[in-house]
């Protein structure tokens, strides 16, 4: 098991990287300070239900006092109904400020049941149990949130854990559309944040069949470092923490024109890379090689073409209503070179005409 440690203007915690560490969890959770009697809220998705959920109530009810509160898996759970749900069930099981909820799961739960930390009683702790590779990049930070029916991760609060607990024996059952959804982002934090890495990347994982045991570890870890740097450096995205968004801008456009669920976050992020690459060209007049990209994104099975059915007129609608973006204008995250990042103001005409261009290509 590796230590690591994520360090923000407001907190400091511990991340475990290990396999096999649920027996170990009581005791990790007596070092963070939580004794024995402690009430436990685990939130979970009905999939990590079946999976995985009776091996941890075994481990932790040996010191805890554990409840439970299980949300349908899939994102459609980021909800208000749900958000509700959970608060009413924090309630009746009589959760108070010393209690501690357990986000077991995805990027999914992980956000809502963070969120209700973050609002439960004005905030309690909350540590992560991250059971996808996405998660390497969703458990880190304290971005939790709820999607409202306007916009996703609208709803939300700042809100660190206190700790992470990455147990990468979870990950043995994550079907490979989900693998590859997680590694978009391992591939993101590589591009926008060390060169070593990426070449790494290139030369050791050339197929989603790689990524595993110790591969699998290593990208976790040094997608963690990336995310880490930036947190670190700018907690609450007044700054470089928009980097995070390479790729993104794009992605919610399609994830939101396709209805939610239709992709996952990572097929349409890798996407959103490819467009990102694509416009960094044109804007800077530099040459990444984009159609060297597209071929090393084919070989993990992203998809790299615009599905049919998306009109640019209506993506870049959505792309106007991006975080990011100020006085009207889509702000995208670009690349000058891997690790060289660079959020640049486009003006509609213009992401217009390269998105019909991309999409022609
Ligand atoms: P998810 O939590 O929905 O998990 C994906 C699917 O895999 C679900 O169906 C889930 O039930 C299943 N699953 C989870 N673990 C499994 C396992 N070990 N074995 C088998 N099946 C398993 O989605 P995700 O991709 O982990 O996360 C996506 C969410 O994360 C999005 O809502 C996104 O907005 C959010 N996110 C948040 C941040 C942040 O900083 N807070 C960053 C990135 C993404
Ligand atoms: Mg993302």
């Amino acid at each position: 098991m590796e230590r690591m440690t994520i360090q923000t203007a407001t907190k400091q915690y511990p991340l475990f990287l290990g396999e096999g560490m649920i027996e170990s969890l009581p005791q990790l959770l007596a070092e963070l300070g939580f004794s024995s009697g402690t009430k436990l809220l685990i939130v979970t998705d009905e999939t990590i239900e079946k999976l995985y959920l009776s091996e941890l109530l075994v481990s932790l009810r040996r010191s805890y006092d554990v409840y439970t509160h299980i949300i349908p898996s899939g994102e459609a759970a980021k909800s208000f109904e749900h958000y509700y749900a959970c608060q009413t069930a924090a309630l009746e099981y009589r959760l108070d400020r010393h209690s501690l909820i357990i986000a077991f799961g995805g990027g999914v739960v992980g956000d809502l049941a963070g969120f209700v930390a973050a609002t439960f009683m004005r905030g309690i702790s909350y540590i992560q149990v991250p059971t996808t590779l996405l998660a390497h990049d969703s458990a880190v930070g304290g971005k939790v949130a709820i999607n409202h029916p306007l916009g996703k991760n609208m709803i939300g609060a700042f809100h660190q854990p206190e700790a992470v607990i990455y147990d990468i024996q979870f990950l043995q059952s994550l079907p490979e559309r989900e693998l590859r959804s997680g590694f978009a982002e391992v591939v993101k934090h590589a591009l926008i944040g060390d060169r070593a890495f990426y070449e790494w990347l290139r030369n050791n994982i050339h197929s989603l069949e790689d990524i595993k045991r110790e591969k699998l570890r290593y990208c976790i870890r040094k997608g963690i470092e990336v995310k880490a740097r930036i947190v670190l450096e700018d907690e609450k995205e007044t700054g470089v923490r928009a980097h995070l968004n390479f790729g993104h801008t794009l992605a919610h456009a399609i994830e939101s024109e396709l209805g939610y669920g239709a992709t996952t976050h990572g097929d349409a992020v890798a996407l959103g890379m490819l467009f990102a690459v694509f416009v960094s060209e044109r804007v800077y007049g530099l040459s990444f090689a984009g159609e060297h990209f597209t071929k090393w994104f084919q070989s993990y099975g992203f998809p790299v073409l615009l599905p049919k059915q998306l009109d640019p007129k209506q993506l870049l609608q959505k792309m106007k209503g991006d975080k990011k973006a100020r006085t009207g204008n889509v702000r995208m995250v670009l690349l000058k070179g891997i690790g060289n990042v660079q959020v640049e103001t486009i003006d509609d005409e213009q992401l217009l005409s390269l998105l019909y261009e991309f999409s022609q290509r």
